[in-house]
């Protein structure tokens, strides 16, 4: 197994921003993955997708990162089903559901990431989430041992599963449902500009920051925008005019501008609303306290 050292995962992420890996090993094939799982021997590792979900810290991260590609990069189509590996584009995958006339996948459009990242974070609609759409997913424990597991093993909820963090996912098939060809070209055209008009796709981001708290206040947007952060910069980083739960790069920010956003975003939510605001995203390389700072761990 070949590690790469020092590898800058700003390059690798979609909001450009963070320190190196110390190691990184890209995998092509199931079995190849369990070769580098055992070359670990239990060290914790991290897997990454297309880093559209990620926060790294500007210091980095010691623990190897395992990126998958290769055969694990694939999608095939029989009536009635969509088998993808971990590794597979989720704009592929819900490009494929398209021209299959599949309907029900347009929760998926415009949504960057890999299969893997997303069934990690049920990645999705307020409503739906990629689970929702698994007959079943394989994976690779710590120890090498492929397993197989459907939606009732996961327990998805709104952006999180039940899996041991440490899993990696390497396929799932889904079930697909014949629809209208047309009605869904139309519902997916109409997904995708609703999602280009109001969200951010011009610049590095990582989608929404924060998970929407529901209730009274249903959207985390609206709650960053009544206290007044929407707009706010520090550093190169900037709460997005557009958008006010997504958090842009401008122009080189760093990890430390984003939390710097985050903190005062919360702690203004948490003084004028009373809602303790809660992190979609996920770090990487941040010390407990910095994390604590931004909710991301209790
Ligand atoms: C413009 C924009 C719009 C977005 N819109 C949406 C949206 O509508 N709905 C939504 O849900 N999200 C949205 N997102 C967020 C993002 O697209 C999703 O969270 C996506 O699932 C991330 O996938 P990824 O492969 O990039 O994961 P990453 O960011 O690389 O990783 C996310 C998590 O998954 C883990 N992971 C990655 N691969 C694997 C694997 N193979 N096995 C196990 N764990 C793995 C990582 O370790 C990490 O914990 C948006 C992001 C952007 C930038």
């Amino acid at each position: 197994m070949h590690w790469e050292s020092d590898v800058k995962l700003s390059d690798e992420v979609r909001w450009r921003i963070g320190g190196a890996a110390a190691r990184l090993g890209r995998v092509g094939s199931v079995s190849h993955l369990v070769e580098a799982l055992n070359d670990l021997a239990g060290e914790p590792h991290l897997t990454l997708g297309w880093g559209a979900n990620l926060l790294v810290a500007d210091r980095g991260v010691t623990n190897p990162v395992l990126v998958l590609g290769d055969e694990l990069d694939s999608i095939r189509t029989s009536p009635g089903l969509i088998e993808a590996g971990g590794a597979a584009g989720l704009p592929a995958l819900v490009g494929e559901t398209r021209r299959m006339g599949a309907e029900g996948w347009c929760f998926l459009e415009a949504v960057p990431g890999r299969v893997g990242g997303a069934l990690r974070m049920n990645a999705g609609s307020a409503d739906t989430g990629i689970w929702d759409r698994v007959i079943e997913v394989e994976a690779v424990t710590p120890e090498g041992e492929v397993v197989r597991l459907t939606a009732a093993d996961a327990r998805p909820t709104y952006r999180r599963v039940e899996i041991p963090e440490d899993w990696v996912f390497t396929a799932a098939r889904f079930e697909t449902r014949t629809g209208d060809p047309e009605a869904v070209e139309a519902e997916h055209f109409e997904r995708r500009r609703k999602k280009v008009a109001t969200q951010v796709y011009d610049l590095p981001s990582c989608g929404s920051v924060w998970k929407n708290p529901g209730g009274e206040w249903g959207s985390a947007w609206e709650l960053v925008d009544a206290v007044g952060m929407r707009g706010a910069r520090a550093g190169g980083a900037q709460i997005a005019e557009k958008h006010a739960n997504f958090i842009t790069n401008l122009d080189r920010a760093r990890a430390e501008h984003v939390l710097e956003l985050m903190r005062e975003t919360r702690q203004r939510v948490f003084e004028q609303v009373g809602i303790a605001l809660e992190p979609e995203i996920r770090f990487w390389g941040f010390e407990p306290d910095e994390l604590r700072s931004v909710g991301a761990v209790s």
